[in-house]
């Protein structure tokens, strides 16, 4: 399965569809844009130059890349300090009929700011289904 950013400078491949998109609405989610999947890092293929941001308000364990061109965040990748095989895929990406069908999960993350903190699903749909996506 293969995306592109906006401007297609930028491209993610990733091995498989995924099993679940999550749609947050933590500080992160909501601000980066994205509708995340999880793979690990040695399975995903980024082609093209991004960029990268880390939040200074809190102690992120997360890494935002986007492309520096048209903007649109393409995937993310644990900081240094609190390392992981987890990378997050931005499924915005991806030609929704590619991904019909997916389950989404629709998650509340408002209180989240630690790592450990918990989010919960609110709800669920699929891709297509006229609620999710
Ligand atoms: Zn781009
Ligand atoms: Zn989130």
């Amino acid at each position: 399965l293969k995306g592109e950013c906006l401007c297609r400078r930028v491209s993610v491949e990733v091995p498989a569809a995924p099993s679940y998109i999550n749609i947050c609405n933590c500080k992160f989610c909501r601000k980066s844009g994205a509708a995340w999947a999880y793979y690990d890092d040695h399975t995903i293929t980024i082609v093209g130059e991004t960029r990268q941001f880390i939040r200074d308000d809190i102690d992120a364990w997360l890494v935002a890349h986007f492309c520096p061109t048209c903007g649109a965040t393409t995937h993310y990748t644990p900081t240094a300090a609190h390392q992981s095989e987890r990378t997050g895929v931005n499924t915005r990406l991806f030609e929704q009929d590619l991904l019909a069908g997916i389950e989404v999960r629709f998650q509340d993350g408002r209180n989240v700011v630690d790592e450990n903190d918990r989010f919960v699903v609110t709800a669920t749909g699929h891709i297509g289904d006229g609620s999710a996506f």
